[in-house]
């Protein structure tokens, strides 16, 4: 396969191509139990990570993820923004404090701490229906995987499946946080946007790296 460093750049546009692809499905979820815009948001993001990414000018990954947050930070809007620029922000601390060419467990750490950003920022938790019902599992399972022994493409997989186990858990959850709190117990049985997005892109991930 391709060098590592070309490896980040693939993973990240795939991932810009599958959240634009996935733009109506987020619209429409957005629509049932917020405002709408998630779909249009992400598409934007991708749009400006598209754009900036060769003008980046960095190959290392915590320098990649330091710009890739920053890009965000203006272009996605919403809730998201800011959520997605702390996630990144921290995770490229992490693979900064790392140093050199990050681990595995390196990148696991890094997908735990931003998760952690996520919730200081936001002050959501697991079970509140937002992005972290999909992060925090998938992160956890990330984690164990590894420790457990796993290949790293084993480990991916086991946290793309608890990422969707715990996308598909919000159906049942009462929002407390963003918008749909406002709709409280008329979002349930429907999946929370956020976490939609964090499975298709985590799964993207997967697949790019292992397939
Ligand atoms: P907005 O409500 O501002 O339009 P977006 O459409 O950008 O927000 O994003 C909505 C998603 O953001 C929700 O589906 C949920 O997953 C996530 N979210 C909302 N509030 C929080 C929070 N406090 N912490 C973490 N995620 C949140
Ligand atoms: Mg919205
Ligand atoms: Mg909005």
């Amino acid at each position: 396969g391709p060098p590592p460093r070309r490896m980040l750049e693939r993973v990240v546009e795939e991932v810009c191509a599958a959240l634009i692809a996935a733009e109506p499905e987020l619209t429409a979820m957005d629509q049932a139990v917020g405002d709408g815009d998630l779909g249009i948001s992400l598409t934007r993001g991708a749009d400006a990570v598209r754009r900036e990414f060769p003008g980046y000018g960095t190959e290392d990954p915590a320098a990649v993820l330091r710009a890739l947050s920053a890009t965000l930070r203006r272009a996605l809007g919403g809730t998201s923004g800011p959520l997605y620029a702390v996630l990144l922000l921290r995770a490229a601390a992490v693979l900064e404090e790392a140093g050199g060419d990050p681990t595995p467990r390196d990148w696991a750490r890094a997908l735990a701490e931003g998760a952690r950003a996520v919730s200081e920022l936001g002050g959501a938790e697991v079970g509140d229906r937002t992005m972290l019902d999909a992060l925090v599992p998938a992160a956890d399972a990330l984690r164990q995987a590894l420790d457990g022994g796993a290949e790293p493409c084993g480990a991916l997989s086991a946290a793309v499946k608890a990422a969707r186990k715990g996308t598909a858990a919000t159906a049942a959850m009462t929002p407390r946080r963003g918008r749909s709190s406002y709709l409280g117990e008329r979002a349930v049985g429907r999946v929370d946007p956020g976490a939609e997005a964090v499975a298709i892109w985590l799964e993207v991930v997967s697949r790019t790296l292992c397939e």
